[in-house]
């Protein structure tokens, strides 16, 4: 009789297991169904993956929209010109091109770091320049031929500010030399 007795708990044991894994899949099966019925556009039209130097770590960030009126609010009247207007500053006469202190650089307008110390470099052109943002995810780039001739603008991803432009030129590693506004960023000295 014990034979028997086993089996049949081994039965048991076998269809409940069954049951179960069968129980699980469905409910994965309903998760990813109700996920793909979200519409993905829209959620990446108001979220943006951006590097937080202060988590140190990826976090996920809603898209920044203001009007010119509540940018003006917010901004000097140098800054609003640079990130909403794509103005530059004179060259030398910004607060950051010879700003030797270890620290991050966010946007002016919403606070999204945008460059680290570490990457900054003596450029000579009297604007702060980098060799690389803290995150590519931070920044946008996109074509400028407002000179006449094609330049890659330099943008804020969550905020969309003006921020310069990125040339070819640099030191190495990357050989790039991000060329920012002093007015378009805001330097946070390391503790
Ligand atoms: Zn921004």
């Amino acid at each position: 009789m014990k034979i028997p007795n086993n089996m049949v708990n081994a039965l048991a044991l076998f269809l409940s297991l069954f049951s179960a894994i069968g129980c699980t899949s469905k409910k994965a099966e309903e998760v990813k169904f109700s996920s793909s019925s979200m519409d993905p556009v829209e959620i990446s039209a108001q979220k943006i993956k951006v590097f937080s130097a202060e988590k140190n770590a990826y976090i996920w960030v809603e898209r920044i929209y203001k009007s010119d009126e509540e940018w003006k609010k917010q901004l000097s009247p140098l800054s609003l010109e640079v990130t909403r207007q794509k103005g530059t500053e004179r060259a030398f006469s910004g607060k950051y091109a010879d700003n030797h202190a270890k620290g991050i650089y966010s946007c002016i307008c919403c606070g999204t770091d945008l460059f680290t110390s570490d990457t900054k470099f003596e450029s000579g052109t009297g604007w702060p320049s980098f060799w690389q943002p803290i995150a590519k995810e931070n920044i946008s780039t996109a074509s400028d031929s407002d000179l006449g001739y094609e330049r890659t603008e330099v943008m804020c991803a969550r905020c969309g500010a003006h921020l310069g432009h990125v040339f070819d030129d640099g030191p190495k590693p990357t050989g790039l030399r991000y060329c920012m506004n002093s007015v378009a960023l805001n330097f946070t000295p390391s503790k």
